[in-house]
């Protein structure tokens, strides 16, 4: 069975396809959305999503969230002790879900289509794909973002014809993309996007506000006490969906300060950020060849789209309402599993033809002859042009530029920037060319780029038909088969935290963020019902302690309620 996953920078959560469609895969706490939150223990045990969540209420400097940001980077999370990349941090959650799909579905699952986001250069997806198999899995495609949610809803909600705008606004990341789904064709004309924009800057507008407000200086803080504030600031975010006034309220030096914020003042706040919005909607269209009137749909996906700031400004924009027939948290991973159906070749899939674009520009660095006859080295020259569709394969030709040359360097580069340092360098070749005088010699270069984003070079010198080949499979930090089961070994240390126990581990450090909330009699009373918990947990015994996992949660509830 291929599940597809969409591994959010917020939330990940994984489906699969069934003869009736695709199906949310819900996790071991019966919950669709898993949290891309990872939290070690000193037992060198690993938690993963709503009870690593939680722990990061408790245990901050343990615990780790919003990683997708730096994956594929050299950044190293320090977690107790212990080092770990965004690709390893990411492996986590690919194994829970892995595991949660395998009890929910009573089989082993070893393959999967995992989404990115259509931004993500080669580095970044690659290092995806290797956090897949560091979770065990055979990661059957990368798809993007944007290319899943459209299949979703063109396969299952449009029949005729349609060309679509899917604005994704994720916690960490935004995407937009054009699309266009003719007869059996699904075909991505452009995409665009930020890297650094999404849900996230919206909360950190808040938390910086109530900084501002009470006078609060970031080095005068303690860690739990910013992670009280940003949990606020969040709560106050969703709360704008329903009310006018949003409320941070938190507990600083045994004071609680509560602030109010109307929602005509956080839209002003979010106004950056909403102009920020609007260049890669525009460029977007205009490498498409589109224009917005011509567009049908706008699909909505990622979380942030639910801000009534963000679907306001986007009716604004496009003076259209957006689709919202799904759920925007779940389209992508549904779009995931239909294209893993594809790829078994289910016979309940509509057969499509995917074609996807390169989502950044290949090239090569050459030198430019100036007027004055003195040349200038380092400049970009493009081979692949960005937003080309896939598979796709041009030849360039390139002369030399002095007499007597005898060799000739093809830097393979990645990027948008008229010079070549400025670009990501994705690998080099070098052959040999017979001497002669400056111009008389050349070599043709060809890039072909795949589906799978695997981009081959051949260089061939035109008067002596020498060739050179070479797969760029990515950066020289790109991880080898033998390097991924040495770090797996690496990694086994850890213990994944046994998922039957979630629930009661979930309950208990709810317990202990609440005993460390509270004081007085409720504090008490909190200290009282942990011991009681986890007297009842040692004694093993299901039934009972199913009875005080349901007790235990209702004096949660109660004294939640008090405290208010
Ligand atoms: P994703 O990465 O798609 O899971 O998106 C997560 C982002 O969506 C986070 O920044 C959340 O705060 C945000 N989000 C989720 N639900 C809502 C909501 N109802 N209103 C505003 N933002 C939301």
């Amino acid at each position: 069975m291929i599940i597809g996953i969409d591994l959010g920078t917020t939330n990940s959560l994984a489906a699969y396809f069934t003869e009736e469609g695709p199906k949310i895969i819900p996790n071991r706490l019966g919950r669709h959305l898993t949290p891309s939150v990872v939290s070690v223990d000193e037992e060198n045990q690993v938690y993963v999503g709503e009870t690593a969540r939680e722990r990061g209420f408790l245990y901050p400097h343990m615990t780790a969230s919003v990683f997708k940001r730096d994956m594929g980077s050299d950044k190293k999370y320090r977690l107790g002790g212990k080092e770990f990349t965004a690709q390893d941090l990411s492996s986590f959650v690919l194994r829970t879900l892995k595991e949660d799909a395998e009890v929910y579905l009573g089989e082993t699952v070893e393959e999967a289509v995992i989404s990115v986001p259509a931004y993500f250069d080669d580095k970044r997806r690659k290092a995806t794909k290797r956090a897949g198999e560091l979770a065990g899995l055979k990661v059957e495609r990368i798809i993007s973002e944007p290319t899943a949610a459209a299949i979703a809803y063109g396969l299952y909600e449009k029949q005729k014809n349609t060309k679509f705008l899917v604005f994704d606004l994720g916690g960490g990341t935004f995407d937009v993309s054009i699309l266009e789904l003719f007869e059996n064709i699904l075909e991505v004309r452009a995409v665009a996007g930020d890297n650094y924009l999404g849900g996230e800057d919206f909360t950190e507008l808040l938390v910086q506000h109530y900084m501002e407000q009470m006078d609060l200086k970031l080095t005068e803080l303690t860690q739990k006490t910013l992670g009280q504030i940003y949990s606020q600031a969040e709560a106050c975010k969703l709360s704008y969906s329903g009310t006018a006034t949003g409320v941070m309220s938190c507990r600083i030096g045994g004071e609680e300060k509560s602030l109010k914020i109307p929602l005509r003042s956080y839209e002003k706040m979010c106004e950056p950020l909403l102009a920020k919005i609007r260049k890669p909607v525009q460029r977007s269209l205009s490498d498409a060849h589109v224009k917005l009137a011509d567009i049908d749909e706008i699909v909505l996906v990622g979380g942030a789209t639910r801000l009534p700031v963000v679907r306001d400004f986007i009716i604004r924009m496009f003076k259209k309402f957006p689709d919202t027939a799904m759920n925007p948290d779940e389209a992508v991973a549904l779009g995931a599993a239909i294209q893993g159906a594809m790829k078994e070749r289910q016979e309940a899939v509509r057969e499509v033809i995917l074609t996807d674009v390169c989502a950044f520009t290949l090239g090569t660095e050459t030198a430019v002859r100036l007027k004055d006859g003195k040349t200038d080295e380092g400049h970009f020259c493009p081979i692949i042009e960005r937003n080309t569709v896939i598979p796709a394969s041009r030849t360039e030709r390139f002369y030399t530029l002095y007499d007597d040359q005898e060799r000739v360097r093809i830097c393979v580069l990645q990027g948008e920037s008229r010079y070549a340092k400025n670009n990501l360098l994705l690998g080099e070749l070098d052959i040999e060319i017979p001497k002669n005088k400056a111009g008389e010699e050349s070599v043709d270069v060809t890039y072909t780029y795949d589906i799978n984003s695997i981009l081959e070079v051949e260089v061939c010198v035109t008067s002596s038909g020498l060739r050179q080949r070479r797969i760029i499979k990515g950066r020289e930090n790109d991880m080898t088969d033998r390097e991924i089961e040495e770090r797996m070994r690496e990694l086994s240390y850890l213990k994944i935290h046994p998922r039957e126990q979630e629930e009661n581990k979930l309950l208990l450090l709810k317990g202990e963020r609440l005993y460390e909330e509270t004081v007085g009699d409720n504090r008490r009373r909190m200290e009282y019902e942990i011991q009681k918990f986890e007297m009842v947990l040692n004694t093993r015994d299901r039934g009972k302690i199913e009875e005080a996992a349901k007790h235990f949660a209702q004096v949660m509830e109660e004294v939640e309620e008090d405290d208010l």
